[in-house]
């Protein structure tokens, strides 16, 4: 039976109220409660149509559109996605120079048990202290005493998927319920990855976080193929490849159509595209049990086309024509960082950063005529130019 107070109220304004409430009640000092009322105000909210998939072996049932936390200022963003169900959040402590894990730690403060929370040890860390001590920092930021996925971040081939130490030292975090699942994160030589966790006779990995759009190659839906059939939980980052500005292609965003791409494969437990505010979260989630159409495959026809321009799949194939050891697809991955719809000069630079001062693009300030070739057209040379402008 509807109360008095809610005959006297639009329908809408009393599930975008109820939300605000529930949220802001929670985790807001005033402060805080403002934001969401504002966030709440300029974008209307409904509750998404949920649907979830199995994250293979870990059995764990999570809603096939889940959050992407890496761009996601505010808790108050996230809370809404926790109230509307949706219950994966992806995040790590590399992501807003740190503090993207106390984001989402205040933003499952009282709802921990509604959500699963998949973070990551930094990619440089392989040693068990350095496991045991990125696990401990990410639990007392994310202000849990559990995380159900711990990943290894951005591997760009097999080595690491073997170190000991690192097996030895997650096993251990396991044993003493501070971590549940293991998984790895790709967005380079995913096949390989792939491959490797299908082929790992001890199957000590349980998810694999990797970069899976429209624009993949078939080998890469093969090899998630065969990840997920021996029981690898798979979740699809990078979805929409880089997120461009596409207001002149009309009203109708490409960015719906990519994520239906991607969850028209059943072997995909969830994807997790990156949201910054309520507009993008109520347009991710809308996605969820509807099919992909003929309608979505033109518009997908016209993105690529809108966006070639700038878009590399960060293949690595260019690499091996430098002389010089240019890691191009890092340099370009650091420029969509901060030129695309991440918008996030810091994460650009940091990732920009990590690279050996030999592999940026400042090698090839003296270098006559570029000898490489992009296998989408990119002109490397201009990119390089763009990277030594943007990312130093
Ligand atoms: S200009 Fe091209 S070939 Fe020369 S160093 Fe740079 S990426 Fe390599
Ligand atoms: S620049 Fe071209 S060849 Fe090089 S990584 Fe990007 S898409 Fe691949």
């Amino acid at each position: 039976m509807e109360s008095t107070e809610m005959k006297g109220m639009n329908r809408r304004a009393f599930i975008k109220a109820g939300m605000v409430g529930t949220a802001s009640a929670l985790i807001a000092p005033p402060a805080l409660a403002e934001t969401l009322q504002r966030l709440a105000a300029s974008e209307p909210s409904t509750s998404p149509k949920l649907a979830y998939r199995t994250l293979g072996r870990t059995g764990l049932k999570i809603t096939e559109v889940s959050f992407g936390a890496m761009l996601t200022p505010e808790p108050e963003v996230i809370r809404a996605a926790i109230d509307q169900g949706i219950n994966y959040i992806n995040t790590a402590r590399k992501y807003m120079g740190g503090k993207n894990e106390e984001t989402v730690g205040r933003a499952v403060k009282g709802v921990r048990d509604k959500v699963y929370i998949a973070t990551k040890v930094l990619s440089e860390s392989r040693t068990r202290a350095e496991i045991v001590r990125d696990v401990e920092i990410s639990l007392k930021t994310l202000g849990t005493d559990y995380i159900d996925v711990i990943q290894l971040h951005d591997l760009t081939g097999v080595e690491k998927l073997n170190v000991a130490e690192t097996r030895e030292a997650l096993t251990q975090l396991k044993k003493q319920g501070k971590v549940r699942f293991c998984g790895v994160t790709t967005h380079q030589n995913e096949v390989a990855v792939l491959n490797a966790l299908a082929d790992d006779p001890d199957r000590f990995f349980d998810t694999c976080l990797v970069k899976y759009n429209f624009k993949s190659d078939r080998a890469v839906t093969t090899a998630i193929a065969r990840a997920a059939a021996v029981g690898i939980g798979i979740i699809a980052m990078k979805t929409q490849i880089g997120g461009y500005d596409v207001s002149d292609l009309g009203k109708i965003t490409p960015h719906q159509a990519a994520l239906k791409w991607v969850l028209k494969n059943l072997n995909v437990a969830a994807a997790i595209p990156g949201m910054k505010d309520l507009k993008e979260l109520k347009e991710n989630t809308a996605v969820m049990g509807t099919p992909f159409k003929y309608a979505d495959l033109r518009r997908l026809d016209h993105y690529a086309e809108a966006i070639a321009p700038f878009y590399c799949s960060f293949c690595g194939t260019c690499e091996a024509g430098c002389p010089r050891g240019v890691e191009i697809s890092t340099i370009n991955r650091s420029l969509m960082y901060a030129e695309g719809g991440y918008r996030d000069l810091s994460l650009a630079r940091t990732t920009y950063a990590k690279l050996p001062q030999q592999a940026t693009a400042a090698a090839c300030i003296d270098c006559i005529g570029c000898s490489t070739r992009c296998v989408n057209g990119l002109n490397i040379a201009d990119k390089m130019a763009r990277a030594r402008t943007v990312l130093t």
